[in-house]
């Protein structure tokens, strides 16, 4: 039972920083997850708690390159398990994409409370769990560098919610598209994925999902059209003009 009372002006912020510490207490986030969450807090308040126009153009485009892809793939670490795992699996149903455990700070205990979480929100099949199939992806160092051979080394779009910037160029040069949600439009991870949803994941992975569903209806021509319109290091700039308009706005309140 949460301890926030709903009418708390922050309580929607706080219901999601609870998720995170309930996660952390039952082993399934990184001490370092919680520092990564405090992050993407900040950047949403700046963005002022809202998918804006940007992220939206963003997600549609990412669902076009899902539903094209040939083998899609969703990289599951601490975070996302203790946020949003049932839209991970309702996700993955619609677009056919694989689900992966893959994390940063890799320890099979924690491997094995999120696959946990997973299988409990419906995951059938879930890779980066079986040691015969793991394989290195070049340009890594230490346990980040662990794939699962029949997940993200052959997939060819990957969706990496929250993802470091290391990992995200080794998987570009690897050849992978990439797709990510990252709140800062600053990070590493969002300058070099394909596709960058400056979005609290936990608003925009419904978002997708629907996105999905609708795009499922249209042909291949469409979504190829939807895909090469899409420029993500001009979202990308859309996505900081949104933050600074947002704050422009407030400073004219205080
Ligand atoms: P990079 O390595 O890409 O330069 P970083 O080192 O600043 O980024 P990391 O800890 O590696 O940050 O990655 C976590 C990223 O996830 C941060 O950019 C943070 O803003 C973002 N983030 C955290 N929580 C959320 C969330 N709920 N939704 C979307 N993004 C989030
Ligand atoms: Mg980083």
């Amino acid at each position: 039972m949460s301890l926030i009372p709903k009418s708390h002006p922050r309580a929607k912020s706080l219901f999601i920083r609870e998720k995170l510490v309930v996660g952390f207490e039952n082993g399934l986030v990184a001490k370092e997850g919680l520092l990564a969450h405090g992050r993407g807090e900040a950047f949403d308040y700046l963005l002022g708690e809202k998918t804006r126009k940007a992220a939206k153009k963003a997600i549609k485009a990412a669902a076009a390159q899902i539903l094209l892809a040939n083998s899609p793939i969703i990289s599951v670490n601490g975070n996302i398990a203790a946020l949003c795992p049932k839209e991970i699996v309702k996700l993955a149903n619609i677009s056919k994409a694989k689900i992966e455990v893959n994390l940063f700070y890799s320890s099979e205990k924690r491997k094995q409370c999120i696959v946990k979480v997973l299988k409990k929100s419906g995951a059938k099949e879930i890779l980066g769990i079986n040691r015969n199939s793991s394989i290195k992806l070049p340009g890594l160092d230490s346990a980040r560098r662990i794939v699962d051979k029949n997940g993200i080394f052959t997939a060819d779009v990957v969706i990496v919610p929250l993802e470091d910037g290391d990992r995200t160029m080794a998987l570009r040069k690897a050849g992978k598209k990439v797709i990510t949600f990252d709140l800062n439009p600053l990070s590493r991870t969002s300058q070099t994925a394909n596709i960058t949803i400056v979005d609290n994941v936990t608003r925009a992975m419904d978002l997708l999902t629907l996105s999905c569903k609708k795009l499922s209806k249209r042909n291949k021509k469409i979504l190829k059209e939807i895909m090469d319109e899409f420029n993500n290091k001009k979202n990308l700039s859309d996505s900081i003009i949104e933050i600074r308009d947002h704050l422009t706005r407030r400073s004219h309140i205080a």
